[in-house]
Protein backbone atom coordinates (compact mmCIF):
# COMPACT_ATOMS: atom_id res chain seq x y z
CA UNK A 1 0.00 0.00 0.00
CA UNK A 2 1.22 3.31 -0.89
CA UNK A 3 -0.79 6.60 -0.14
CA UNK A 4 -0.03 9.53 -2.70
CA UNK A 5 2.97 11.26 -2.88
CA UNK A 6 1.43 14.46 -1.44
CA UNK A 7 0.33 13.36 1.70
CA UNK A 8 3.47 11.41 3.09
CA UNK A 9 4.99 14.85 4.71
CA UNK A 10 1.74 15.65 6.66
CA UNK A 11 1.70 16.08 10.34
CA UNK A 12 -1.87 14.19 11.31
CA UNK A 13 -3.41 17.20 13.02
CA UNK A 14 -2.82 16.96 17.34
CA UNK A 15 -5.30 18.54 18.91
CA UNK A 16 -4.84 20.48 22.11
CA UNK A 17 -4.94 18.51 25.51
CA UNK A 18 -8.68 17.85 26.65
CA UNK A 19 -9.66 20.02 29.66
CA UNK A 20 -10.07 17.20 31.85
CA UNK A 21 -6.58 15.58 31.36
CA UNK A 22 -5.09 18.75 32.13
CA UNK A 23 -6.70 19.04 35.03
CA UNK A 24 -5.85 15.67 36.40
CA UNK A 25 -2.47 16.47 35.81
CA UNK A 26 -1.88 19.65 36.91
CA UNK A 27 -4.17 19.29 39.85
CA UNK A 28 -6.47 22.22 39.52
CA UNK A 29 -9.99 22.14 40.03
CA UNK A 30 -10.80 25.03 37.43
CA UNK A 31 -9.33 25.05 34.17
CA UNK A 32 -10.28 27.92 31.24
CA UNK A 33 -9.97 27.17 27.64
CA UNK A 34 -8.79 30.55 25.34
CA UNK A 35 -7.23 28.41 22.91
CA UNK A 36 -9.58 27.74 20.11
CA UNK A 37 -11.48 30.90 20.05
CA UNK A 38 -14.98 29.39 20.90
CA UNK A 39 -17.71 31.25 22.12
CA UNK A 40 -17.42 32.29 25.99
CA UNK A 41 -21.12 32.72 26.03
CA UNK A 42 -22.04 28.87 24.41
CA UNK A 43 -24.74 29.72 22.30
CA UNK A 44 -28.28 31.25 21.46
CA UNK A 45 -31.15 29.42 23.52
CA UNK A 46 -33.19 29.42 20.52
CA UNK A 47 -30.34 27.24 18.94
CA UNK A 48 -30.11 24.66 21.68
CA UNK A 49 -34.41 24.44 21.84
CA UNK A 50 -34.05 23.62 17.99
CA UNK A 51 -31.38 20.81 18.56
CA UNK A 52 -33.50 19.39 21.45
CA UNK A 53 -36.39 19.09 19.12
CA UNK A 54 -34.16 17.86 16.48
CA UNK A 55 -33.48 14.99 18.86
CA UNK A 56 -36.98 13.16 17.21
CA UNK A 57 -35.81 13.05 13.65
CA UNK A 58 -31.83 11.52 14.48
CA UNK A 59 -32.80 8.37 12.24
CA UNK A 60 -33.60 10.32 9.10
CA UNK A 61 -31.15 11.84 6.93
CA UNK A 62 -30.74 15.46 6.51
CA UNK A 63 -31.29 17.80 3.56
CA UNK A 64 -28.36 17.13 1.98
CA UNK A 65 -28.99 20.84 0.04
CA UNK A 66 -29.45 22.42 3.28
CA UNK A 67 -32.76 24.19 1.56
CA UNK A 68 -34.52 26.04 4.07
CA UNK A 69 -31.34 27.22 5.87
CA UNK A 70 -29.93 28.48 2.77
CA UNK A 71 -33.68 30.22 1.92
CA UNK A 72 -33.28 31.54 5.68
CA UNK A 73 -30.21 32.73 5.49
CA UNK A 74 -29.84 33.91 1.54
CA UNK A 75 -32.56 36.22 2.79
CA UNK A 76 -30.83 37.47 5.82
CA UNK A 77 -27.98 38.79 3.56
CA UNK A 78 -29.46 39.64 0.85
CA UNK A 79 -28.15 37.13 -2.17
CA UNK A 80 -29.63 34.33 -3.74
CA UNK A 81 -30.30 30.70 -2.60
CA UNK A 82 -28.02 29.22 -5.09
CA UNK A 83 -24.80 31.87 -3.71
CA UNK A 84 -24.48 29.52 -0.67
CA UNK A 85 -23.13 26.26 0.16
CA UNK A 86 -23.02 24.84 3.41
CA UNK A 87 -19.74 22.52 4.77
CA UNK A 88 -19.17 20.81 7.54
CA UNK A 89 -17.59 23.93 8.84
CA UNK A 90 -15.76 26.64 6.61
CA UNK A 91 -12.95 23.99 7.17
CA UNK A 92 -15.15 21.46 4.64
CA UNK A 93 -15.59 24.58 2.49
CA UNK A 94 -11.92 25.40 2.16
CA UNK A 95 -11.36 21.55 1.54
CA UNK A 96 -14.00 21.72 -1.04
CA UNK A 97 -12.63 24.92 -2.67
CA UNK A 98 -9.27 22.91 -3.07
CA UNK A 99 -11.21 19.74 -4.06
CA UNK A 100 -13.03 21.47 -6.97
CA UNK A 101 -10.34 24.26 -8.29
CA UNK A 102 -6.70 22.20 -8.10
CA UNK A 103 -4.67 20.18 -9.96
CA UNK A 104 -1.62 19.02 -9.61
CA UNK A 105 1.06 21.54 -10.20
CA UNK A 106 -1.55 24.52 -10.11
CA UNK A 107 -0.38 27.56 -7.77
CA UNK A 108 -2.23 28.96 -4.82
CA UNK A 109 -0.94 32.17 -2.78
CA UNK A 110 -1.52 32.87 1.00
CA UNK A 111 -0.04 34.29 3.87
CA UNK A 112 2.31 33.16 6.28
CA UNK A 113 1.50 33.19 8.59
CA UNK A 114 -2.48 32.39 8.35
CA UNK A 115 -4.86 29.48 8.66
CA UNK A 116 -3.19 26.21 8.23
CA UNK A 117 -6.27 24.78 6.31
CA UNK A 118 -6.00 26.93 3.60
CA UNK A 119 -2.06 25.19 2.99
CA UNK A 120 -3.22 21.44 4.81
CA UNK A 121 -5.91 20.74 1.63
CA UNK A 122 -3.96 22.28 -1.35
CA UNK A 123 -1.29 20.40 -0.94
CA UNK A 124 -3.17 16.98 -1.01
CA UNK A 125 -4.43 18.15 -4.01
CA UNK A 126 -0.27 18.83 -5.39
CA UNK A 127 -0.92 22.51 -5.69
CA UNK A 128 2.06 24.06 -4.90
CA UNK A 129 1.76 26.68 -1.98
CA UNK A 130 3.19 30.37 -2.60
CA UNK A 131 3.87 31.88 1.09
CA UNK A 132 3.33 35.74 1.34
CA UNK A 133 5.08 37.08 4.47
CA UNK A 134 2.84 39.04 6.55
CA UNK A 135 3.72 42.86 6.81
CA UNK A 136 3.55 44.03 10.68
CA UNK A 137 1.18 40.78 11.04
CA UNK A 138 -1.26 41.92 8.34
CA UNK A 139 -1.84 40.54 4.54
CA UNK A 140 0.79 42.14 2.26
CA UNK A 141 -2.12 42.46 -0.52
CA UNK A 142 0.68 44.43 -3.10
CA UNK A 143 3.35 41.35 -2.36
CA UNK A 144 0.45 38.63 -2.67
CA UNK A 145 -0.45 40.33 -6.09
CA UNK A 146 3.05 40.59 -7.03
CA UNK A 147 3.28 36.45 -6.81
CA UNK A 148 0.12 35.32 -8.67
CA UNK A 149 1.29 33.77 -11.90
CA UNK A 150 -1.07 32.21 -14.82
CA UNK A 151 -0.39 29.13 -13.05
CA UNK A 152 -2.30 30.83 -9.63
CA UNK A 153 -5.96 29.06 -8.95
CA UNK A 154 -6.92 30.63 -5.78
CA UNK A 155 -5.82 33.54 -3.49
CA UNK A 156 -6.49 33.31 0.34
CA UNK A 157 -6.91 36.28 2.56
CA UNK A 158 -7.71 35.41 6.18
CA UNK A 159 -9.83 38.29 7.17
CA UNK A 160 -9.33 38.94 10.52
CA UNK A 161 -5.96 36.76 10.21
CA UNK A 162 -5.87 33.93 12.64
CA UNK A 163 -3.77 34.27 14.26
CA UNK A 164 -2.46 37.44 14.00
CA UNK A 165 -5.80 39.38 14.69
CA UNK A 166 -4.83 41.67 11.91
CA UNK A 167 -7.77 42.75 9.09
CA UNK A 168 -7.02 44.27 5.69
CA UNK A 169 -10.02 47.06 4.87
CA UNK A 170 -12.92 47.25 1.93
CA UNK A 171 -11.11 49.77 -0.19
CA UNK A 172 -7.72 47.66 0.28
CA UNK A 173 -9.35 44.44 -0.96
CA UNK A 174 -11.50 46.56 -3.42
CA UNK A 175 -8.29 47.77 -4.89
CA UNK A 176 -6.77 44.12 -4.64
CA UNK A 177 -9.58 42.90 -6.39
CA UNK A 178 -8.97 45.09 -9.36
CA UNK A 179 -5.90 43.85 -10.17
CA UNK A 180 -6.48 40.53 -9.69
CA UNK A 181 -6.65 38.42 -13.09
CA UNK A 182 -10.44 37.12 -13.61
CA UNK A 183 -8.73 33.32 -13.88
CA UNK A 184 -8.03 33.62 -9.99
CA UNK A 185 -10.74 32.28 -6.96
CA UNK A 186 -9.99 34.83 -4.25
CA UNK A 187 -10.96 32.86 -0.68
CA UNK A 188 -11.83 35.86 2.03
CA UNK A 189 -11.87 33.78 5.18
CA UNK A 190 -14.25 36.09 7.39
CA UNK A 191 -14.58 33.34 9.90
CA UNK A 192 -15.08 36.08 12.97
CA UNK A 193 -16.93 38.74 10.62
CA UNK A 194 -19.54 39.21 13.14
CA UNK A 195 -17.55 40.41 15.70
CA UNK A 196 -16.51 43.45 13.39
CA UNK A 197 -16.36 46.78 14.91
CA UNK A 198 -15.55 49.08 12.56
CA UNK A 199 -16.83 50.76 9.47
CA UNK A 200 -13.72 49.78 7.30
CA UNK A 201 -14.40 46.04 7.35
CA UNK A 202 -15.01 45.02 3.95
CA UNK A 203 -18.53 44.82 2.94
CA UNK A 204 -18.08 41.46 0.92
CA UNK A 205 -22.01 41.37 -0.24
CA UNK A 206 -21.26 44.70 -1.88
CA UNK A 207 -17.81 43.08 -3.61
CA UNK A 208 -19.67 40.48 -4.47
CA UNK A 209 -21.78 41.98 -6.90
CA UNK A 210 -18.79 43.74 -8.88
CA UNK A 211 -16.55 40.51 -8.89
CA UNK A 212 -17.36 36.79 -9.87
CA UNK A 213 -13.79 35.11 -8.93
CA UNK A 214 -14.51 36.01 -5.01
CA UNK A 215 -16.16 34.00 -2.24
CA UNK A 216 -16.87 34.64 1.80
CA UNK A 217 -16.67 32.11 4.30
CA UNK A 218 -18.46 32.10 7.21
CA UNK A 219 -18.88 29.75 10.14
CA UNK A 220 -21.20 29.12 12.83
CA UNK A 221 -18.51 28.15 14.98
CA UNK A 222 -17.12 31.03 16.12
CA UNK A 223 -19.52 34.03 17.18
CA UNK A 224 -22.13 31.77 16.73
CA UNK A 225 -21.25 29.27 19.22
CA UNK A 226 -22.16 26.01 17.65
CA UNK A 227 -18.17 24.37 16.91
CA UNK A 228 -19.32 20.91 17.66
CA UNK A 229 -22.14 20.68 15.31
CA UNK A 230 -19.54 21.53 11.94
CA UNK A 231 -21.44 24.04 10.51
CA UNK A 232 -20.07 26.86 7.94
CA UNK A 233 -20.77 28.15 4.37
CA UNK A 234 -19.44 30.26 1.38
CA UNK A 235 -21.14 33.04 -0.13
CA UNK A 236 -20.21 33.60 -3.80
CA UNK A 237 -21.07 34.36 -7.61
CA UNK A 238 -23.53 30.96 -8.37
CA UNK A 239 -21.22 29.38 -10.88
CA UNK A 240 -18.46 29.23 -8.33
CA UNK A 241 -20.95 27.78 -5.86
CA UNK A 242 -21.92 25.27 -8.13
CA UNK A 243 -18.51 23.79 -9.02
CA UNK A 244 -18.13 23.77 -5.46
CA UNK A 245 -21.48 21.51 -4.93
CA UNK A 246 -20.41 19.05 -7.82
CA UNK A 247 -17.84 17.92 -4.80
CA UNK A 248 -19.29 18.24 -2.04
CA UNK A 249 -20.67 15.04 -0.05
CA UNK A 250 -24.28 14.55 -0.35
CA UNK A 251 -25.53 14.79 3.32
CA UNK A 252 -22.37 16.66 4.55
CA UNK A 253 -23.89 19.00 7.61
CA UNK A 254 -26.26 17.07 9.77
CA UNK A 255 -29.88 17.97 10.98
CA UNK A 256 -28.95 19.20 14.46
CA UNK A 257 -26.32 22.14 12.84
CA UNK A 258 -29.18 22.78 9.96
CA UNK A 259 -31.09 23.19 12.67
CA UNK A 260 -29.59 25.41 15.14
CA UNK A 261 -28.20 27.66 12.79
CA UNK A 262 -31.80 28.30 11.52
CA UNK A 263 -32.46 29.05 14.74
CA UNK A 264 -29.28 31.32 15.60
CA UNK A 265 -29.48 32.95 12.66
CA UNK A 266 -32.63 34.83 14.17
CA UNK A 267 -31.34 35.09 17.69
CA UNK A 268 -30.37 38.33 16.64
CA UNK A 269 -30.03 39.79 19.88
CA UNK A 270 -27.71 36.87 21.31
CA UNK A 271 -25.01 38.19 18.67
CA UNK A 272 -25.11 41.79 19.49
CA UNK A 273 -24.43 41.27 22.89
CA UNK A 274 -21.29 38.83 22.09
CA UNK A 275 -19.90 41.52 19.82
CA UNK A 276 -20.44 44.02 22.48
CA UNK A 277 -19.10 42.04 25.35
CA UNK A 278 -15.79 41.14 23.40
CA UNK A 279 -15.23 44.74 21.84
CA UNK A 280 -15.20 45.33 25.43
CA UNK A 281 -13.24 42.31 26.31
CA UNK A 282 -10.89 44.11 23.88
CA UNK A 283 -10.56 47.01 24.93
CA UNK A 284 -9.93 45.41 28.56
CA UNK A 285 -6.84 43.25 27.51
CA UNK A 286 -5.49 45.84 25.63
CA UNK A 287 -5.51 48.39 28.45
CA UNK A 288 -3.87 45.72 30.57
CA UNK A 289 -1.30 44.87 28.03
CA UNK A 290 -0.51 48.48 27.45
CA UNK A 291 -0.09 48.76 31.49
CA UNK A 292 2.20 45.82 31.33
CA UNK A 293 4.08 47.40 28.59
CA UNK A 294 3.31 44.75 26.17
CA UNK A 295 2.88 44.90 22.04
CA UNK A 296 0.41 43.30 20.68
CA UNK A 297 -1.80 43.01 16.81
CA UNK A 298 -4.47 45.53 16.47
CA UNK A 299 -7.51 42.55 17.11
CA UNK A 300 -10.00 42.74 14.67
CA UNK A 301 -12.06 38.99 16.08
CA UNK A 302 -12.06 37.22 19.55
CA UNK A 303 -8.54 37.08 20.43
CA UNK A 304 -5.25 38.94 20.26
CA UNK A 305 -2.23 37.98 20.03
CA UNK A 306 0.32 39.83 22.37
CA UNK A 307 4.30 39.53 22.21
CA UNK A 308 5.36 38.13 26.13
CA UNK A 309 9.28 39.24 25.49
CA UNK A 310 9.96 35.44 26.34
CA UNK A 311 9.75 32.22 25.01
CA UNK A 312 6.72 31.24 24.17
CA UNK A 313 6.71 27.63 25.51
CA UNK A 314 7.63 29.01 29.06
CA UNK A 315 4.84 30.97 28.84
CA UNK A 316 2.58 28.73 27.97
CA UNK A 317 3.65 26.63 30.44
CA UNK A 318 3.40 28.24 33.47
CA UNK A 319 -0.34 29.58 32.26
CA UNK A 320 -1.08 25.88 31.97
CA UNK A 321 0.04 25.56 35.85
CA UNK A 322 -2.30 28.47 36.34
CA UNK A 323 -5.13 26.96 34.51
CA UNK A 324 -5.42 28.79 31.79
CA UNK A 325 -5.01 27.07 28.09
CA UNK A 326 -3.94 29.93 25.20
CA UNK A 327 -2.26 29.26 22.01
CA UNK A 328 1.64 29.24 22.41
CA UNK A 329 3.13 31.00 19.82
CA UNK A 330 6.44 28.12 19.81
CA UNK A 331 3.58 26.16 17.75
CA UNK A 332 2.57 28.88 15.40
CA UNK A 333 6.16 30.51 14.43
CA UNK A 334 5.32 33.24 16.43
CA UNK A 335 8.06 32.31 19.44
CA UNK A 336 7.72 34.95 22.03
CA UNK A 337 4.26 35.35 21.05
CA UNK A 338 1.02 34.17 22.58
CA UNK A 339 -2.80 34.06 20.51
CA UNK A 340 -5.23 34.36 23.55
CA UNK A 341 -9.13 33.96 22.84
CA UNK A 342 -11.37 36.77 24.56
CA UNK A 343 -13.01 35.25 27.47
CA UNK A 344 -15.70 36.57 29.87
CA UNK A 345 -15.00 39.94 31.67
CA UNK A 346 -14.44 37.59 34.84
CA UNK A 347 -12.10 35.22 32.70
CA UNK A 348 -10.37 38.26 31.13
CA UNK A 349 -9.43 39.75 34.43
CA UNK A 350 -8.61 36.41 36.05
CA UNK A 351 -6.08 35.78 32.64
CA UNK A 352 -4.14 39.34 33.42
CA UNK A 353 -3.48 38.19 36.69
CA UNK A 354 -2.20 34.69 35.82
CA UNK A 355 -0.22 36.41 33.26
CA UNK A 356 1.33 39.31 35.29
CA UNK A 357 2.12 36.10 38.13
CA UNK A 358 3.98 33.52 34.85
CA UNK A 359 5.59 37.18 33.19
CA UNK A 360 7.61 38.00 36.63
CA UNK A 361 8.60 34.10 36.96
CA UNK A 362 9.61 33.64 33.04
CA UNK A 363 13.17 35.67 32.45
CA UNK A 364 12.55 38.20 29.75
CA UNK A 365 14.30 37.77 26.78
CA UNK A 366 17.13 40.41 26.19
C1 LIG B 1 -12.16 28.73 13.21
C2 LIG B 1 -11.79 29.12 11.83
C3 LIG B 1 -12.32 28.48 10.69
C4 LIG B 1 -13.12 27.24 10.65
O1 LIG B 1 -14.02 26.99 11.54
P1 LIG B 1 -15.06 25.80 11.31
O2 LIG B 1 -15.30 25.36 12.69
O3 LIG B 1 -14.47 24.75 10.43
O4 LIG B 1 -16.22 26.48 10.66
C5 LIG B 1 -11.96 28.93 9.45
N1 LIG B 1 -11.12 29.94 9.30
C6 LIG B 1 -10.59 30.57 10.34
C7 LIG B 1 -9.66 31.70 10.10
C8 LIG B 1 -10.88 30.19 11.64
O5 LIG B 1 -10.30 30.80 12.66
Amino acid sequence: MQPKKNIVHLPVYQPGKPMEEVKRELGLTEVIKLASNENPFGCSEKAKEAIAAEIANTSIYPDGGAVQLTEALAKQLGVEPNQIIFGAGSDEVILMIARAFFEAGDETVMASHTFPQYKHNAEIEGAVCIEVPLKDGTHDLDAMLAAITERTKVVWICNPNNPTGTMVTHDQVAEFMDKVPSHVLVVLDEAYAEYNMTSEYPDVFQLLSTYKNLISLRTFSKIYGLASLRIGYGVGHPEVIRSINQVREPFNTSRYGQAAALAAIHDRSFINRCREVNAAGIRYLTEQFERMGLSFYPAHGNFIMVEVGRPAAEVFNGLLRQGFIVRGGHQLDFPTKIRVTVGSQEQNEKFIQALEQVLSEVAAEV
